[in-house]
């Protein structure tokens, strides 16, 4: 303190704290901040970095307690008005501090408690004759000719680094021979690309619907299935967009999956700026997109559910891909739905979104069905005389079987792989088996910390608990009675890739899990294998399933189909239905029809019936009844508190303190705490209480009661909120 009275003003901060409250500061008054802007506090002993929410000429608290802002880094544009709503949204609709929601919405360079400086001007790089360049390359130098092809389009110095080392040296030469320009500053508008496919008259109609809405809020649920051409929608109605002069935001499931889209993406738009937001990315190069789609620099962001919160100042529209799809949902911190938010977003700015699905998640069918959103259906395969797959069951009941292989399945298999085409096996389980077991005593290997079998992973020499990781050597004989003659039970990835290796000897099979491509590229290495044709077997989990276009697959095989049936959450079959038409999607691309195999071993289910008859929106409409007579979501309102304990009855405890305070909030009910379905996890016991309302408003208004409970330090017991939780 200097006892000289500066002007001060008071600023608010919001902190990256497990706290509701906000935090107040002095500054002096010539330096006051925007609302949005970055500040660097004292807190404690620390330092950290907040996001400034509010500013006033006085102070209610002592103002001689109140400390000084260390910083206020002028790093990054003020987060607008519509990333601070939605932000708000988040924090009350999910029940999260709110200094919590924001720095998720940052990315992490600018979380720290110091000034970012850009290690590069912003600004691209383009090349301005990209034939000269080419030519003048050797055939052989790979990686140059990679840097390249990538100025076809204005890309920033860090995503051109990221390819070789030698880059920023190649890129001064390039500059010097006069084939590459840099520019600090693209032009807003991009004009319409040529060359682009003829929107078929579905697709005609569709983007008129949807540009027809550009000045306001729409929801739009574009429904097709794989093939129908929903990329092509949304590629016209950004085009439309950018020729505005406006950005768009691209939302998708999981980016690493789908480089093909980015490739489309690029090459439709060879002008305009497109980024790319995701964890694939290192720190650097995810500020620097973030930052050039907050300063209006790139025209279009593709990213995973975190982009939804990317600042953008001229957003035109916003497209969320598969958007079905579970991974828009975070499972940790957060737990927001990015498509919900994504929505929120479009209506706070006023832009049309599109909803993208060959399967829309009944919640999304739901809207479409009540007219909240429009429904638009794409009814055919874009490409003339391509078919959907034709899709076949193999009843498993009293057959006679190789390895969990039908006899039939396998002649099928076999007649397309001497016709030279590509098979894929699809099975949703990794590792060689799940369980190992003891015929004599009926033991089964458990892991020790979860209430869970141990999965055999032979590859590997060992056990392992896909729950909490642990691991342990395969035992060499029963740890109860000493029998020698333990076996694997069932089926996983490895021991059908082993089974098919002894099978069909002269294919070459190539099996695609989370085991062998957890290496950085390894899973673009195979798939270029499988376009290239090196693969013509394949086995895979549901990694397979997601937007890779193989354009000689056209038999899908699919086994152990059956577990969606008899799950104890009520989306199982919602999720089925949508994971083997997307399975079913990767046969017969290229012209031909598709067939798809699923071994079950309950054929007359009702299920396979539906499924059979490729109709979702039958079957959607009949999921819908059944939750409306159960009083499920989205025809009631859910959340879900899980606490964990090393002690259950901590956990349990702690529910019934919640579920007391919420007895008598209006419009909710609840059921008693009971033990969650997988009861022991990593060590912790494990309980839930599930609330629920007719609506949203009471439940979240009943919630706000139990945050203080949730907010208190407490070292027996963890507690978790999900609002609207994919998983009950
Ligand atoms: P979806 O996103 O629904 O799976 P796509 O937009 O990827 O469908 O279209 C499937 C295939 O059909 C792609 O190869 C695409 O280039 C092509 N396609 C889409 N629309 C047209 C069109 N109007 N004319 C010609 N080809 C088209
Ligand atoms: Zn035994
Ligand atoms: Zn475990």
């Amino acid at each position: 303190m200097t006892g000289v009275l500066k002007k001060c003003v008071y600023v608010s901060v919001a902190l990256d704290v497990p706290l509701t409250r906000l935090f107040e500061y002095s500054v002096t008054a010539e330096r006051t901040p925007a609302i949005g802007a970055r500040a660097i506090i004292p807190f404690g002993p620390r330092r950290l970095a907040g996001v400034v929410l509010g500013v006033a000429a006085e102070t209610q608290f002592d103002s001689s307690k109140i400390r000084s802002v260390i910083a206020l880094p002028d790093d990054m544009p003020p987060l607008p008005e519509d990333v601070l709503a939605l932000s708000r949204f988040c924090a009350e609709y999910y029940g999260h501090p709110l200094g919590q929601v924001l720095a998720t919405a940052l990315p992490v360079a600018l979380r720290q408690p110091k000034t970012f400086v850009p290690p590069e001007p912003s600004g691209v790089y383009q090349a301005s004759n990209l034939d000269a360049l080419l030519q003048s390359l050797s055939p052989r130098a790979f990686a140059q000719k990679q840097l390249a092809l990538m100025l076809a389009q204005p890309m920033a110095r860090a995503e051109l680094a990221a390819i070789s080392p030698s880059a920023n040296k190649w890129l001064k030469n390039w500059i010097d021979a006069g084939w590459v320009a840099f520019t600090e500053t693209l032009p807003d508008a991009i004009p319409l690309p040529v060359g682009a496919a003829e929107a078929n008259a579905e697709q005609a109609a569709a983007i008129a619907l949807i540009d027809g809405q550009h000045a306001s809020f729409a929801a739009f649920l574009l429904f097709g299935i794989t093939g129908s051409g929903k990329t092509e929608v949304y590629l016209q109605t950004i085009a439309a967009c950018l020729a505005r002069g406006q950005q768009a935001l691209v939302l998708v499931p999981e980016i690493n999956l789908t480089p093909q889209l980015e490739a489309r993406f690029r090459a439709r738009f060879p002008s305009a700026r497109i980024v790319a937001l995701h964890s694939g990315l290192s720190d650097k190069e995810r500020v620097l997109n973030w930052l050039s789609a907050s300063r209006g620099e790139a025209h279009i962001v593709l990213g995973t559910r975190l982009a939804v919160f990317t600042p953008m100042p001229r957003l035109g529209m916003m497209v969320v891909d598969e958007e079905h799809d579970a991974s828009f949902k975070q499972q940790e911190g957060l737990r927001y739905s990015a498509r919900d938010a994504a929505v929120y977003r479009a209506h706070q700015r006023q832009v049309p979104i599109v909803l993208g699905s060959a399967t829309p998640a009944l919640e999304t069918w739901h809207n479409a069905r009540q007219g909240r959103y429009r429904l638009i259906t794409l009814q055919h395969r874009a490409v003339g005389g391509a078919m959907p797959p034709q899709i076949e069951i193999i009843p498993m009941h009293r057959a006679k079987v190789v390895e969990g292989l039908h006899q039939a399945t396998l002649n099928i298999m076999r007649d397309h792989l001497a016709a030279g085409q590509q098979v894929l096996v699809f099975i949703n389980r990794r590792g060689y088996a799940p369980v190992l077991s003891c015929g004599e005593c009926g033991w089964l290997g458990e892991c020790k910390r979860c209430s869970a079998k141990l999965v055999l992973h032979l590859k590997e020499r060992r056990l392992r608990c896909h729950h909490c990781g642990y691991e342990e050597v395969i035992p060499t004989a029963c740890p109860d009675c000493g029998n020698q003659d333990i076996r694997p039970l069932g089926q996983g990835t490895q021991r059908i890739e082993a089974a098919l290796e002894t099978l069909f000897p002269d294919a070459n099979i190539l099996r695609i899990d989370r085991d062998n491509t957890r290496r950085k590229g390894s899973l673009q290495e195979m798939l270029r294998q499988v376009s290239a044709g090196e693969a013509n077997l394949l086995v895979g989990t549901q990694m397979m399933a997601k937007g890779h276009d193989f354009p000689s697959l056209n038999l899908v095989v699919v086994l152990n189909a059956d577990a969606g049936l008899f799950s104890v959450d009520f989306r199982g079959e919602e999720r089925m239905y949508a994971q083997l038409l997307q399975v079913a999607g990767r046969a017969g691309r290229a012209g031909t029809q598709g067939r798809v195999l699923i071994q079950t071993g309950y054929h007359d289910h009702p299920f396979y019936g539906q499924l059979l008859a490729q109709d979702y929106a039958a079957f959607a409409d009949a999921q819908l009844d059944e939750r409306r007579s159960m009083q499920l979501p989205p025809f009631a309102a859910y959340a879900l508190l899980r606490a964990e304990a090393e002690d259950g009855a901590l956990a349990k405890a702690f529910l019934q303190q919640l579920q007391a305070v919420l007895t008598d909030a209006a419009g909710v009910q609840m059921f008693d705490p009971i033990a969650a379905t997988m009861q022991r996890k990593a060590g912790m016991e494990r309980w839930q209480l599930l609330v629920m309302s007719d609506t949203r408003h009471p439940l979240v208004n009943a919630l706000k009661r139990i945050a203080p409970l949730l907010e208190a330090r407490n070292n027996k017991v963890r507690c978790i909120l999900d609002v609207d939780p994919i998983e009950m």
